[in-house]
């Protein structure tokens, strides 16, 4: 069994990108500029946003962070991501979901101008990456592609099972997994809350991905021998115990699980952190597109 070590693989992208950054500066251009906006004052969404700074601060890129009220309304909202899409110092942003419930998601992501939409959720990017165009693709599934290939996991026609089905996940990552371009060409199947046959599909997939947010959803007697794991899920379990009050747990039961993978991508350490490392990637683009 290998380790997917996202943690490592993240840290050389980053340090790719640092040097990019460098070269971009020795011939006078700007500083890449990363920006996020934050509604609320949610604990996990706060940790994720915080390491997305400081991980600009690490590559050389400037960035600005905007920490609004809970209780903003939609148009105060939208009027920020106005002044983010007019300014021209700011080469992408974010805005982190989840949003209070008294603001439309849809609405808010449609405002996003699509050259700035590092994260890759606007339906200009997210069209024209079904049609195999160049876009930004959204960060988790861009993350989990790059992994793949850097360790040199084969994937064409391979059985590749992703259990989850939402616009950030689980639908990239299955049209990814099966374009036709230089890498994917798996035969994808989607599970979802409605799926019936779970463990019969596990226990064909060569690969799987599984996003989900269930902890240890995914059993030893689920898998077969050799099976590519990859992990996306993160699920905050309180435990008194811990430093922080809480433990991080993945989809899948990976003390047994890993037993029988060949390559597993750990939790912590696995996706999350080339997740950050390919926001950082798209930040870059849309910073050298404007050159
Ligand atoms: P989501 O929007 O809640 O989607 C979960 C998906 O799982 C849905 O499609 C749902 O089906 C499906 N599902 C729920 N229960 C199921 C079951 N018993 N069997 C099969 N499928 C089931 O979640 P998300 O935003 O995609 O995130 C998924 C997990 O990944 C979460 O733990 C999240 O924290 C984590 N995540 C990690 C990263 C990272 O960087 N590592 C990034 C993003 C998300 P329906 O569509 O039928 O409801």
């Amino acid at each position: 069994m290998k380790i997917l070590d996202g943690k490592n693989l993240s840290n050389i992208i980053k340090q790719e990108i640092k040097e990019s950054v460098g070269v971009r500066l020795s011939l006078g251009l700007k500083k890449p500029h990363l920006a996020a906006i934050i509604v609320g004052d949610d604990g996990a969404s706060l940790t994720y946003v915080g390491s997305k700074v400081r991980s600009c601060e690490e590559v050389g890129f400037e960035s600005t962070l905007i920490q609004l009220e809970k209780s903003i309304s939609e148009n105060d909202l939208l009027y920020q991501i106005e002044k983010l899409n007019k300014n021209s110092n700011i080469d992408g942003y974010i805005v982190q979901l989840p949003l209070p419930k008294h603001i439309n998601e849809e609405k808010i992501l449609l405002s996003v101008d699509p050259v700035k939409d590092v994260d890759g959720f606007h339906p200009t990017n997210f069209g024209r990456m079904v049609l195999e165009l160049p876009s930004f693709i959204p960060a988790t599934p861009y993350g989990i592609m790059e992994m793949l290939k850097r360790y040199d996991i084969k994937t064409s026609g391979k059985k590749c099972l992703v259990i989850g089905r939402s616009n950030i996940v689980g639908r990239p990552i299955s049209i990814l997994m099966s374009q036709k371009g230089s890498y994917g060409n798996a035969t994808v199947t989607v599970a979802h809350s409605r799926t019936k046959n779970i463990k019969e599909l596990c226990l064909e997939a060569d690969i799987i991905i599984s996003a989900l947010g269930i902890p240890e959803f995914i059993k030893e007697d689920m898998v077969k021998k050799g099976v590519v794991v990859i992990d996306v899920g993160i699920t905050r379990i309180l435990d008194k115990t811990a430093l922080k009050g809480y433990v991080i747990k993945g989809d899948v039961d990976y003390k047994n699980v890993s037993k029988k993978s060949s390559y597993i991508t750990p939790v912590p350490g696995g996706v999350g952190p080339m997740t950050i490392a390919m926001l950082l990637k798209n930040t870059l683009k849309a910073c050298q597109k404007k050159d």
